[in-house]
C-alpha cells in the first residue's frame, strides 16, 4: 500500500470508524471485527474439555454422537447474541469465519478432534440460502477448517425441507417432522470421522435429524460444533 493510499484510509477510518460488532465501540487499528475487551469478556464454555457437558447430555438416549461442543453459551441481549445477529440478518458472513478460525484454534489440542476427516455443516435450505446469500454454519465450518486443517463437505448432506412450516407444531411432530427435514448422500467414499456444525444449538432438534440421516448414509463417527448453546 503506498503511502497517499494509506493516508487516504486513516481520514476515511477517522470520519467511518469500523465498529466491534458485540459492542459498536470504534476498533483499533490492530483489531478485527471484535474488540480486544470483549473477545476478553466472551462466555467460553470451554465444554471441549468437558465430556459429560450439559450440550452433549442433551442428546443421550436419542442419538449417538462422540461429542457435542459450543464455543459460547448464547443469552439474550449479551454480546453472543449482537454476534448471531450480525452473522445472520445483517449481511456478515465473516463473523462465522473468525469465530471459527478462533474455536478451532482451541479445539486443535484435544485429541478428540485430532482425527476427524471433514467437517459437515448443517444445511440451510436452497431458499432461504439463496436469500441471505451464504449459510452461516458453513462459515463458521470455513474457518474451522482454516485452523484445523480439515476439509469442509457440504454436498452429502442436504435439507429436503424447509422448517419453518411447523412452528405452530407441537414438539413431538415437531420433531418427526424434523426427522424428514434432512437428507444425507450415499457416497462411495464417505469420510468415517466428521465434525457436524450448526451455529446457535438450542434444543438440538435439528442436529438430532442431521445425525439419523448420515447415520443412514453411514457415517458413524460423529463429533457436534455449535457457535453457542443456549441452554
Ligand atoms: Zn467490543
Amino acid at each position: 500500500m503506498n503511502l497517499a493510499k494509506l493516508y487516504l484510509k486513516d481520514f476515511w477510518a477517522l470520519f467511518f470508524p469500523k465498529l466491534c460488532h458485540a459492542c459498536g465501540t470504534p476498533l483499533l487499528h490492530q483489531e478485527y471485527l471484535i474488540c480486544t475487551s470483549c473477545i476478553y469478556q466472551l462466555p467460553f464454555t470451554n465444554y471441549h474439555l468437558d465430556h459429560e457437558n450439559k450440550l452433549v447430555k442433551q442428546f443421550w438416549g436419542k442419538v449417538n454422537v462422540k461429542s457435542a461442543s459450543a464455543y459460547l453459551f448464547f443469552s439474550k441481549e449479551g454480546k453472543v447474541q449482537k454476534l448471531m445477529h450480525q452473522l445472520k440478518y445483517n449481511n456478515h458472513p465473516e463473523i462465522g469465519i473468525e469465530l471459527g478460525k478462533m474455536y478451532g484454534k482451541v479445539l486443535k489440542s484435544t485429541p478428540k478432534y485430532q482425527n476427524l476427516d471433514a467437517i459437515i455443516p448443517v444445511p440451510l435450505h436452497p431458499d432461504k440460502q439463496r436469500k441471505r446469500g451464504y449459510n452461516q454454519s458453513e462459515q463458521f465450518a470455513i474457518g474451522l477448517s482454516e485452523s484445523l486443517g480439515i476439509p469442509v463437505i457440504n454436498n452429502i448432506l442436504k435439507r429436503i425441507k424447509s422448517s419453518d412450516s411447523q412452528i405452530f407444531m407441537k414438539r413431538e411432530s415437531r420433531f418427526l417432522n424434523m426427522r424428514s427435514v434432512f437428507e444425507a448422500r450415499h457416497k462411495d467414499s464417505l469420510p468415517l470421522s466428521v465434525l457436524l456444525v450448526d451455529d446457535t444449538i438450542t434444543t438440538g432438534a435439528t442436529l438430532e435429524a442431521c445425525v439419523i440421516a448420515l447415520e443412514n448414509a453411514g457415517i458413524q463417527d460423529i463429533h457436534i460444533a455449535g457457535i453457542a448453546f443456549a441452554s
